[in-house]
């Protein structure tokens, strides 16, 4: 049975979306964890969250987060939402296996969700049991918080309670539930959840949250649901840029999992690539390689264009009219990724200006690494030092690669355009090197680090997630988080593990 803790308040919840409208959501309790034991607490972000990490180190915090018991002002919820699963169109998903305690207004006075997952079933679960295996947490923990420290948008990961109990995949695997923080859990699913069902005052309510909590300053826009629509564009052009900067494979990028605030959600089986190659999927379910790399932004376009047509009823006009606007908006999406790719690529090729011919530069840098089969991370850590170098730049670009003479032509046209450029060698070496990390998280340490914390070793998964948190930081004494897999480190495959 559930109890209701009220001793000290370690959340001061104010719970917005569960305001709404009843059919958004539906109220559920977390399944009781039989024997709660913390795994991971990430103390930063509960202090940026304004909660005392030592509290929720206590049991009463521990019970919070295992779901045990109901915090004093929680009121916990699953979100309905739909979806397209690679493409097919899914009436009804929802949160199967995660439940809405709440939301938090941060230090920064930002409004927070937090989220069990894996916390037990809700009406959303299907066939599943609402449960989630230790290594899939602790993978989203690990990757989620990575891409934090690299800068980019995404949920993160609060804590991993063990909750004693086991849960049954292909095998038996030990529970566990990750805290997930996020801007909020609203997805593109959730819109076009109420546009199938041709529920337009929910779908209005949906979208006057959205824009309260997200672009309040489109509530005042001619078209407000026109220009959230626009602002999801931007964020999500940004965002997919900045993946491609670092190498990063979401690998289910159902329109359910693509959030209108712009984080980055739902670390199932995604993946950081080690050798650069455009069209790389590690997903086991990927199958077609509808979410390979390469395909992110034109994926992202068609995930934007069901959210046009499920945003549709909110456009004034006849039909028409509405139709042609939200299409105008959509159609600007290759230019507006274009130009979020080219700001990535230009910081981490070392301009501080535009130049007409980066585009070509870049795109030609990326197919020679492909043909040489060059580490995508340490290609570009290694330019930032070579961008220090001064004479003898087009030698040391060379040493980058299995064959030198590959690149030879390239880095010749990058040392004049770099001689072009204001920066001195030392700034532009100081730039690259803060726009081009030296640790990711690299799958086979991931494997390898949940392997062992499977066994109850949570050693190597402490030093991954310590030197994770300083990507751009040399960090000599573990250079060998640095480094590629050998051969028979390479992991060709990820899972969901749901
Ligand atoms: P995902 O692949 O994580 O995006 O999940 C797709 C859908 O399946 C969502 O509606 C999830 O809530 C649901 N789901 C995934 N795993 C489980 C589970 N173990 N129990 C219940 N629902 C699940
Ligand atoms: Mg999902």
């Amino acid at each position: 049975m559930h109890t209701i803790t009220s001793s000290d308040r370690l959340f001061a919840f104010d719970n917005s979306y569960a305001r709404l409208p009843e059919r958004l959501f539906a109220r559920v309790s977390p399944a009781p964890a039989p024997a709660p034991r913390l795994l991971q607490l990430n103390r930063p972000l509960a202090e940026a969250l304004g909660l005392d990490p030592d509290g929720l180190m206590r049991p009463e915090g521990l019970d919070i987060l295992s779901g045990n018991c109901i915090a004093s002002g929680s009121d916990p919820i699953a979100m309905a939402y739909a979806g397209h699963q690679f493409g097919n169109w899914v009436p009804q998903l929802g949160d199967g296996r995660a439940i809405l305690i709440g939301e938090v207004i941060d230090r920064d006075g930002f409004r927070r969700d937090i989220q069990l997952k894996g916390a037990g079933r809700t009406p959303f679960s299907r066939m599943g049991d609402g449960k989630a295996p230790l290594g899939p947490v602790l993978r989203e923990f690990i990757v989620s918080e990575a891409m934090a420290s690299l800068g980019i948008p995404t949920t993160r990961s609060l804590a991993a309670v063990a909750t004693g109990e086991q849960v049954i995949r292909e095998t038996v695997h030990s529970g566990a539930v990750l805290t997930r923080v996020a801007a909020s859990h609203v997805r593109i699913g959730t819109f076009q959840f109420f546009y199938a069902r041709k529920d337009a005052e929910a779908l209005q309510a949906l979208a006057d949250h959205a824009i309260a909590r997200h672009d309040p300053e489109a509530a005042a826009s001619d078209i407000p649901a026109l220009a959230l629509l626009e602002r999801v564009m931007a964020r999500q052009a940004d965002l997919v840029a900045r993946w491609m900067g670092v190498g990063f494979i979401h690998g289910v990028m159902n329109t359910d999992n693509m959030a209108i605030s712009g984080e980055t959600i739902d670390y199932g089986p995604c993946a950081f690539m080690d050798a650069y190659r455009e069209g790389e999927v590690f997903s086991s379910i990927d199958v077609g390689g509808r979410y390979a790399y390469g395909n992110q932004p034109r994926i992202a376009h068609w995930n934007l264009a069901q959210l046009a047509q499920a945003l549709l009823p909110l456009l004034p006009g006849p039909g028409e009219a509405a139709v042609e606007a939200a299409q105008a908006a959509v159609d600007r999406f290759s230019d507006m990724f274009q130009e979020a790719w080219l700001g990535v690529m230009r910081r981490k090729l070392g301009f501080s200006r535009p130049d007409e011919g980066d585009a070509d530069l870049a795109a030609t840098l990326l197919s020679i690494m492909e043909a040489d089969g060059a580490d995508f991370t340490l290609t570009f850590r290694g330019l930032a030092e070579c961008a220090g170098a001064g004479p003898g730049i087009t030698s040391q670009v060379g040493d980058l690669f299995s064959e030198p003479g590959s690149v030879a032509a390239w880095a010749d046209r990058w040392a004049a355009r770099i001689a072009d450029d204001p920066l001195s060698p030392a700034e532009r070496r100081t730039a690259m090197r803060a726009a081009n990390p030296l640790f990711i998280p690299r799958n086979h340490r991931i494997e390898e680090a949940l392997v062992a914390a499977a066994e109850g070793d949570f050693g190597p998964f402490e030093r991954l997630r310590r030197v994770l948190a300083r990507p751009f930081d040399d960090q000599p004494d573990e250079a060998q988080l640095a480094r590629p897999p050998r051969a028979g480190e390479v992991v060709t495959r990820t899972f969901c593990g749901t």
